[in-house]
């Protein structure tokens, strides 16, 4: 049970140290004990789990999760923070490793292989905002073995990672999380859950990550590509698109010849093709 004083230990914390949230970092602490209890429960940590947590900031999850997980490593930029934390917060969580790191240049998989012998962590993060897809495609990409990412992103993000084919908020990021994962949205996380409150609405999802993607292809870069250049112009039609982009060689009639053979109308837009049919049409056009 998460105890309700958060707010004014946010409060204290800011004034004893005389912190002023950076808003380059994206410092939008969390004050509501209930989501702080919704993203721990969602993020199902077992006693032996291992956890990174991106962005601990002044530790409010932190906290909780050292007394769930058996070994929590937290990556935060903000020196100033990080001396906090290691000096006074968080001081006696004897399971916490603290790293003062840029997480987009942490070797992450290194790091999973050196404190959890290579097997799968779970992700944990309040994130920040304005790096949110580099982060999480960063991950992915480098193939870092994890087992689930439970994460605090904006809304918007959030509806774009479970959206559905044709609909306004199915692109290039919901392809690529759903051929990583499966996605769920665990909870909407009004702005006065935060201090300082931020312009945009939250939500809470948790990505299961798949084994193996539910689709096959012999070129998943090829695939990506199309896949980037579709959404990149997403009012164009597949043909008109994909004929100039770069990485894809192909004529518009072979654009076209490729939907069709799909049972698709060769005039249309990518933004209706589904994971499995960008899969099935990558392999066509490199055939
Ligand atoms: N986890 C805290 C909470 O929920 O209250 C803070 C969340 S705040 C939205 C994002 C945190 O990520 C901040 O502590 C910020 O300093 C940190 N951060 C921002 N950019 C980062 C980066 N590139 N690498 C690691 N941490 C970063």
């Amino acid at each position: 049970m998460i105890i309700n004083d958060e707010p004014a230990r946010t409060i204290g914390i800011l004034k004893k140290y005389d912190l002023m949230p950076r808003k380059k970092f994206g410092q939008n602490f969390l004050i509501d004990p209930h989501v702080i209890e919704k993203i721990i429960d969602a993020a199902q940590i077992e006693e032996g789990d291992c956890v990174l947590e991106i962005g601990p900031g002044i530790g409010t999850m932190t906290r909780h999760l050292c007394d769930r997980a058996a070994k929590v490593i937290a990556v935060e930029i903000d020196r100033d923070l990080v001396k906090i934390l290691k000096e006074d917060l968080l001081k006696d969580k004897e399971n916490l490793t603290i790293i003062n790191e840029d997480i987009l240049k942490v070797d992450t998989e290194e790091l999973v292989r050196k404190e959890n012998g290579g097997r799968p962590i779970k992700v944990v993060a309040n994130l920040p905002y304005y790096i949110t897809t580099p982060i999480i495609m960063g991950l992915f990409e480098k193939h870092v073995p994890m087992e689930s990412l439970t994460l605090m992103v904006q809304k918007e993000v959030a509806q774009r990672m479970c959206a559905k084919p044709g609909t306004k908020d199915y692109g290039a990021l919901t392809v690529a999380v759903s051929y990583y994962s499966e996605c769920y949205l665990a909870a909407n996380v009004p702005c006065n859950c935060f201090m300082p409150r931020p312009d945009v609405m939250s939500a809470v999802v948790r990505l299961k990550v798949l084994s193996e993607p539910p689709v096959t292809t012999g070129d998943p870069a090829k695939m990506f590509a199309i896949v980037k250049a579709a959404f990149g112009q997403r009012r164009k039609t597949l043909q008109n698109a994909l004929v100039n982009a770069q990485g894809i060689d192909c004529t518009k009639e072979e654009v076209a010849e490729a939907l069709e053979s799909m049972g698709l109308p060769a005039l249309a837009r990518g933004e209706i093709l589904s994971l499995e049919q960008f899969a099935a049409i990558s392999d066509i056009l490199t055939k």
